[in-house]
């Protein structure tokens, strides 16, 4: 029974309460607790109120005490107002010490509800024991008691006095015989229908008041739940200040940030972080980090993520701090809120990754980026200052490496740039661009500091470098071009220097070089070409041309000199001495070399077998071992006799250094090839080539030949060459012949072979192969006879 009536009472309170559904359990619950408070406080101020009337309206019938149901009605009235009050105190302690008194409350609603009956029986005996002038009082009596429902509060609360009473006013009015009047039945059923309507509007509003303020309380509840969370597993703490800046209601987390009492950090906020500041190491240009977050405050503006250096405890660490001001009614500042949290390693590594962004690993000096920044800026800084860059390069440094290992070269840098830095003024730019590349920018004032800075350099490099037991030098050449005497711009002035370096590494190493316009305009020049010149071989500009050599005795045409030539887009024809030495230097002439070979292979495939095709080789293709297996393959692929392809080296074969050259020309030898000295005479060892290897054809330079006609002495050197040849067995040609006296001269001294302009100037491929069409036919192309 009991449990039917409390779910009847459940399900009456839900509909009577206008609980709205779909909210959360925890918030009907919350607005079920806040009714309850509602009904227990307007009972206890209820109840003193209807004791008050009820004494006087018994104090006003005394007369009557004895009418059996006056005295059932007030006995029940009193001890229901007795019994209410006894309950609403009992419940408000239960509630007070936290017990659930929600489900005892339907309790109190019986207990109004019988008082309410109670007040209708006594009202009823009343009317019966009235006379006219008291009728009217005792009539309008459950009107008064139907509006005090209204302060009742919750609708239900309120309809449980409401609706015995109600029943009570009709009771009345049919005791007083007047309940089929028009005019009480008309008055009391609409003041009924007002009472009524007015309970359920005001229930409605207090209940949207009670529903919002359990959201706010539940929000409030989950915010306070969510910041605890936060300080207490994030490395973050809140902060808050009030309108004069000072710092309040300071979290435990954030004492133990600044390890000191909670109590001892209620100060200014920006007083605590002056107090507490450190230097950020942004040198002295750096702008203060606390200046910009005293503006922001300031100016009450909000901020995000500013960084702050502090020092706790004599630790230096590294704040984020956020904050946002508060605005209390009439837009009044209340100060700040925030959040504060420690970036200390994350700072450290985003500034070790600014560093490593600007610097090089290795030596720890300016990385090229950060170099040509550098530069850049002192350009920017037009003709006021000089400045002077050197461009620096390590002499031999690929020896160090190749020979003791990278550690070691890996610590000769290091030394490298140690030294650099203490040679020179702190506030000299220093940088490491790459390999055994250096670059300083200095100011000066004349160029004389300069020399004075690259002498300076050279002296400390030239010291040997003690890396564990070795003792190891290394020279450095200097390229030097100044701001702005020698260029307004990074790109011309780096180009300078570095024009000025390779002259200096020319000169011999070890030295300085100043930009120099002249002659270093021509190098440039030079250096284009060689640019040029690494993608020429790919796009087709390289060809062959065939120079004829004849035989000075018959005139028969008995061979071909295969001569390079280069048709550079813009530059037109190029001739080998333009380009040949610079692709020397610059490592293309194995590719160049390569392409000859394979062009004069091509051609001798398609002539007479007694032809031979001669091709120059450059003394820097026989430093590589593989030079013979790579010659042979080349022919082989054609189907070319070795025999049909003579290879040509200069005297300067002798300069190179070891004996290499000289093995790579046996194997070629001993592959097949015949081996001529070219330019024979002109190098000063001549002779001394000779005795180091065996030739098979010597070539008189053309210098010799082309003054034969005037000059007694090239003829007895000619004489003597030729005797020489005869004498070691040395068959010998002539080059630059441009004339027939001078073929028949050379004839006559006994030279077997000639070629020069009297013959032909090279030639293409296709002439040549014109000039021994038919091919079937034996005749060869032939100058008319000399001798
Ligand atoms: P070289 O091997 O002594 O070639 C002969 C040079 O003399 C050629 O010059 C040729 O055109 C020139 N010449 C021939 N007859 C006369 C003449 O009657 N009067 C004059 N004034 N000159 C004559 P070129 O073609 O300019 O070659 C110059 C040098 O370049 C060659 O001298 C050779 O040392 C080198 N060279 C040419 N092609 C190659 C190549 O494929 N590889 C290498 N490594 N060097 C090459
Ligand atoms: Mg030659
Ligand atoms: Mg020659």
């Amino acid at each position: 029974m009991e449990r039917l009536i409390r779910g009847v009472f459940r399900h009456l309170q839900r509909r009577m309460l206008f609980v709205p559904e779909g909210i959360s359990r925890d918030l009907a619950e919350r607005i079920e607790v806040t009714q309850v408070d509602d009904w227990l406080r307007t009972t206890m101020g209820t109840v003193p109120v209807g004791m008050i009337i009820a004494l006087v309206l018994y104090a006003a019938y005394w007369t009557h005490r004895g009418d059996p149901l006056l005295q059932a009605g007030f006995a029940a009235v009193f001890s229901g107002y007795a019994t209410l009050f006894w309950l609403a105190c009992r419940w408000r302690r239960q509630r007070r010490e936290g017990s659930n008194v929600f489900g005892s409350m339907h309790r109190l609603l019986i207990m109004r509800f019988l008082l309410g009956i109670a007040w209708s029986v006594t009202l009823v005996a009343l009317m019966r024991l009235s006379g006219t002038v008291e009728r009217a009082m005792v009539a309008s009596l459950p009107s008064g008691f139907m509006s005090t429902a209204l302060f009742g509060g919750p609708a239900l609360y309120a309809l449980s006095f409401w609706v015995p009473m109600t029943i009570g006013g009709y009771a009345v009015l049919y005791a007083s015989g007047t309940l089929f009047t028009a005019a009480p039945l008309a008055c009391l059923s609409f003041y009924a229908l007002l009472t009524f309507g007015v309970i359920l509007t005001f229930d409605r509003k207090v209940l949207e008041r009670n529903l919002a303020m359990a959201r706010l309380e539940q929000h409030a509840e989950t915010i306070g739940i969510l910041l605890r969370d936060f300080e207490e597993s994030a490395s973050d703490w809140l902060w808050e200040t009030d309108g004069a800046l000072v710092l309040r209601h300071i979290s435990e987390r954030f004492a133990e940030v600044m390890r000191s009492d909670m109590r001892a950090l209620e100060i200014g906020f920006l007083d605590l972080l002056r107090a507490h500041q450190a230097p950020d190491g942004g040198g002295p240009t750096a702008i203060d980090p606390l200046c910009a977050l005293e503006e922001a405050i300031e100016r009450r503006r909000p901020f995000r993520e500013q960084i702050v250096p502090v020092c706790i405890g004599g630790e230096r660490r590294w704040w984020a701090l956020t904050g946002k001001p508060l605005f209390g009614e009439g837009g009044r500042f209340t100060g700040y809120r925030g959040v504060g949290s420690d970036v200390t390693s994350a700072y450290a590594t985003r500034q070790q990754l600014a560093h490593l962004a600007r610097h090089d690993p290795l030596t720890g000096l300016f990385n090229r980026n950060e170099f040509s920044a550098a530069l850049a800026t002192c350009v920017g800084n037009g003709t006021r200052n000089r400045t002077a860059l050197f461009c620096l390069d390590l002499d031999e440094f690929k020896a160090i490496n190749d020979g003791h290992g990278h550690d070691v070269g890996d610590a000769v840098l290091r030394i490298v740039a140690q030294r650099l830095r203490s040679a020179l003024r702190p506030e000299a730019v220093v940088a490491r661009l790459g390999g055994d590349e250096f670059a300083v920018l200095a100011d000066i004032e004349r160029e004389p500091d300069a020399v004075a800075i690259a002498e300076r350099i050279l002296e400390t490099l030239a010291r040997p470098f003690a890396v564990g037991e070795l003792r190891l030098r290394t020279g450095i050449s200097i390229g030097i071009a100044i701001v702005p005497d020698h260029g307004r711009e990074s790109e011309t002035i780096y180009r300078n220097a570095d024009l000025a370096l390779y002259r200096a590494k020319a000169a011999g190493r070890g030295t300085w070089r100043l930009y120099d316009g002249q002659e270093d305009t021509a190098l440039l020049d030079r250096r284009l070409i060689a640019g040029d010149l690494r993608q020429a071989v790919q796009n087709g500009e390289i060809f062959v041309v065939y120079q004829p050599v004849h035989d000075l005795r018959t005139g028969d045409l008995v061979a071909l000199e295969a001569l390079v030539r280069w048709c550079h887009p813009t530059r037109g024809l190029m001739m080998p001495a333009a380009f040949v030495p610079l692709a020397e230097q610059g490592g293309m002439i194995d590719t160049i070399g390569m392409f000859v070979l394979a062009s004069a292979a091509d051609l001798a495939r398609n002539l007479p077998p007694q032809i031979t095709v001669a091709v120059n080789l450059s003394p820097i293709q026989l430093r590589d071992e593989s030079l013979p297996e790579r010659v042979r393959e080349i022919l082989a692929r054609r189907d070319v006799a070795p025999a049909r392809i003579e290879l040509e080296i200069t005297e300067s074969v002798m300069l190179e250094s070891g004996g290499k050259p000289f093995e790579v020309l046996r194997r070629l030898r001993a592959g097949g090839h015949q081996l001529a000295i070219d330019d024979f005479g002109v190098g000063y060892s001549s002779l001394a080539v000779l005795r180091s290897f065996t030739f098979d054809r010597l070539k008189i330079d053309r210098s010799f030949v082309c003054h034969l006609d005037e000059s007694g002495s090239d003829l007895a050197i000619l004489r003597a060459v030729v005797a020489l040849g005869g004498a070691l067995g040395i068959s010998v040609s002539a080059e630059g012949v441009a004339s027939a006296a001078q073929a028949r001269r050379l004839a006559e001294l006994g030279c077997a072979w000639g070629q020069g302009y009297y013959f032909s100037e090279p030639i293409s491929a296709e002439q040549v192969m014109q000039r021994f069409t038919p091919r079937a036919g034996a005749t060869l192309p032939h100058v008319e006879p000399i001798a």
